[in-house]
């Protein structure tokens, strides 16, 4: 086990009350009503440091690896109500375990995969919340929906059609992680090229609900919520440099 002390714990508590603050203030300026929902990141940190958030009353929870998430999901079951939310690419062979305990799935990437999340959903008597994962960059070592040519969007249409008749799913929008970079305003046009895609599915698919955008990260989760994020993913900003 790793020991944190105090200094760093206080920090942690500082840092989570400082980014929802920011997270309001944002909010704020876009929408008075907006309720924007933070989702710790916690891959790569020590169980130590989760509990300071878990303390502090952070709820909803994110993990990129089924099995690192799984571990400390049974090591954390202490605290109730926790949210996990798989933000991390998805194998199909592992749709089972992920769709036994994890409350969403961010990281929505194939038709094969919505395929298995649905059976497994339906084993579990659940319906599971799904976002579609999609590349609006188009760098090459992204996953998700190839979806950065706006002229290409119609090609997506009979995969999405099939995913949002699966009888356990239900999608609720859409994530996208922008490209890396020192500058937060450089992910504007990603965040806003997602928010486009969403309303030209929402134009497609009028019966299904397409609220919720998922995207911004440590770095520029403000810009991404003035570009329309409802759930930012905040890991390092947080709970200090990952160390798993
Ligand atoms: C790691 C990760 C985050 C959080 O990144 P930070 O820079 O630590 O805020 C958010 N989303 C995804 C998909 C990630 O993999």
């Amino acid at each position: 086990m790793i020991a944190i002390n105090k200094a760093q714990s206080d920090s942690i508590q500082r840092n989570y009350f400082n980014i929802m603050e920011r997270i309001d203030q944002a909010a704020r300026v876009v929408d008075r009503e907006l309720k924007v929902r933070l989702v710790v990141v916690t891959k790569g940190q020590p169980l130590e440091k989760i509990r300071v958030v878990l303390d502090v009353g952070a709820r909803d929870l994110g993990e990129n690896y089924v099995e690192e998430g799984l571990s400390k999901i049974s090591a954390l079951e202490d605290p109730p109500q926790i949210s996990w939310h798989m933000i991390g690419h998805l194998q199909s062979r592992k749709a089972s375990q992920a769709c036994a305990r994890f409350a969403w799935i961010h990281s929505l990437d194939s038709l094969k995969l919505a395929k298995r999340l649905s059976h497994f959903a339906g084993e579990y008597d659940r319906k599971l919340p799904v976002l579609l994962e999609c590349n609006v960059s188009g760098e090459t070592n992204k996953f998700g929906f190839l979806a950065s040519q706006e002229e290409s969007w119609d090609q997506l249409l009979p995969e999405v059609a099939e995913i949002i008749q699966l009888p356990n799913l239900k999608v609720c929008g859409l994530m996208t992680m922008a490209p890396y970079s020192p500058s937060p305003e450089d992910a504007r046009p990603y965040f806003k090229h997602l928010r486009r895609l969403r309303d030209y599915f929402k134009m497609q698919f009028p019966g299904g609900a397409w609220d919720v955008l998922s995207m911004g990260m440590s770095m520029d989760f403000e810009v991404a919520i003035q570009e329309g994020a409802t759930v930012v993913r905040v890991g390092e900003a947080i709970l200090g440099k990952r160390t798993g």
